[in-house]
């Protein structure tokens, strides 16, 4: 139904078989469970082992660290398939974050110790950044890791953590040094049986019920200092930095995705449902809105595979990135809104996807570097 879309290079068949084989193997072994884990309130970390055996994880790894010597689109496309089944793809976004960090500033002896089982889905990764007191504002982070010998001593709090009770990697932002981002590091815990390592409540949220978002809490974790990802002490705010236009588009994909399944969703159901003795198809304000919708699907997917080729081609600058971010959820949350609409009361029942999809987009905005401090960053750039 969509428009034929301007095929990117990245788009050959081989990632289209990928698509395929991902997408075959969502629908068999993890859609089955999907409710379930949505009343548990999270995905046990057992399943992504399977879907590290497949490959699935972090394609995009070297084979020397357990990937597919892939490249970024293979992850995106990932992210892709999981929206289009509704498993939480922040799940395995943020694992993908994680892996990256190490990938990017670690040793070598680190990479050797935590990709290969981030890539087979022994590891699940998180990160945590945003601690009660602060989450746009980075540069307030409390926790701190003093140094005491050969390790580090972590003292502190974390909040809205994805995977955080699920996880057992977990890259921390700490206070090492002085006020402010220069006193910054990342250290990765391997956080099973860890003394002082505790995890607090698992958060009850608006939507994105599959995915778990807790809060932790390190009470004197001591941490080898061969641990810390970099050479030196006070680099994290530069390192967070250097992995944004990935990251940006690991949250812009799912928003093109979540258009496009509510515009397919509702077109059919507008046909089938009948009102004052025609479908709502047939009303006039349907046939604009859902042209509309069509519209901002069209035009979020070129952007977002436009950004892809970009981030491929090493050309995605910061600011397109930024862009990617904000527009794209934003577009996600005007289309699940308008397609809610026109489901009329079932649109509000959590049976029905659109209301799922409803209630999951709202994070969209938030998350990632809220929408407003986006557009900050851009505006800076002007
Ligand atoms: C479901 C979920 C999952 C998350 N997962 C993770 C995770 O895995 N790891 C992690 O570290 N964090 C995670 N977060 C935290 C998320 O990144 C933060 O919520 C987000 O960065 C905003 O921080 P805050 O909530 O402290 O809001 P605040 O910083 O208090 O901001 C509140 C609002 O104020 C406005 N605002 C703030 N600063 C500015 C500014 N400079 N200019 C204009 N307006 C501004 C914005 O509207 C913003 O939404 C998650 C959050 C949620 C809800």
């Amino acid at each position: 139904m969509l428009p034929q879309l301007y095929r990117h290079r990245w788009m050959d068949e081989e990632i289209e078989a990928f698509r395929e084989q991902v997408r075959r193997y969502i629908a068999g072994e993890l859609t089955p469970h999907l409710d379930g884990w949505r009343r548990q309130g999270y995905i046990p970390r057992a399943v992504w082992q399977g879907f590290g055996a497949m490959g699935f994880l972090l394609p995009e790894l070297d084979e020397a660290w357990g990937g597919a010597g892939a490249n970024l689109a293979y992850q995106l496309v990932v992210q892709d398939e999981m929206t289009r089944a509704e498993v939480p793809a922040g799940t395995t976004s943020v694992h993908s974050i994680a892996a990256h960090y190490i990938l990017a500033y670690g040793t070598d002896a680190q990479k050797q110790r935590w990709l290969p089982r981030l890539a087979s889905g022994e590891m699940l990764g998180a990160i945590a950044m945003t601690e009660p007191g602060c989450g746009s504002d980075l540069k307030a982070i409390g926790t701190r890791a003093r140094r005491d010998g050969e390790h580090y001593v972590i003292d502190g709090a974390k909040t809205f953590i994805t995977n955080g009770f699920t996880c057992n990697l977990l890259v921390l932002v700490v206070r090492t040094g002085e006020a402010g981002s220069r006193g910054l590091s990342l250290i990765v815990l391997e956080t099973e049986n860890l003394a002082g390592f505790s995890v607090g409540r698992r958060l009850e949220k608006l939507g994105q019920h599959a995915s778990d978002t807790a809060e932790l809490t390190f009470d004197g974790v001591r941490v080898p200092v061969d641990q810390l990802l970099g050479a030196k002490e006070g680099q994290a705010f530069g390192q967070l930095m250097g992995q944004l236009p990935f990251e940006r588009l690991l949250i812009a994909v799912p928003a093109a995705m979540v258009i496009e399944q509510a515009l397919e969703q509702t077109v059919q159901y507008c046909k089938a449902r009948k009102a004052f003795g025609q479908t709502l198809f047939d009303f006039q304000n349907t046939r604009f809105k859902l042209a509309e919708v069509a519209t901002l699907a069209h035009i979020v997917r070129s952007f977002v595979n436009d950004c892809t080729q970009r981030l491929l081609d090493g050309t995605l600058d910061n600011e397109a990135a930024y862009m990617a971010k904000w527009w794209c959820t934003e577009q996600q949350c005007r289309a699940t809104d308008e397609c809610l609409q026109l489901f009329g009361g079932y649109g509000y029942m959590a049976e029905y996807p659109i209301a799922r999809m409803y209630a999951d987009a709202r994070v969209q905005k938030i998350y990632g570097g809220a929408n407003e401090i986006m557009k900050d960053l851009i505006a800076r750039a002007l």
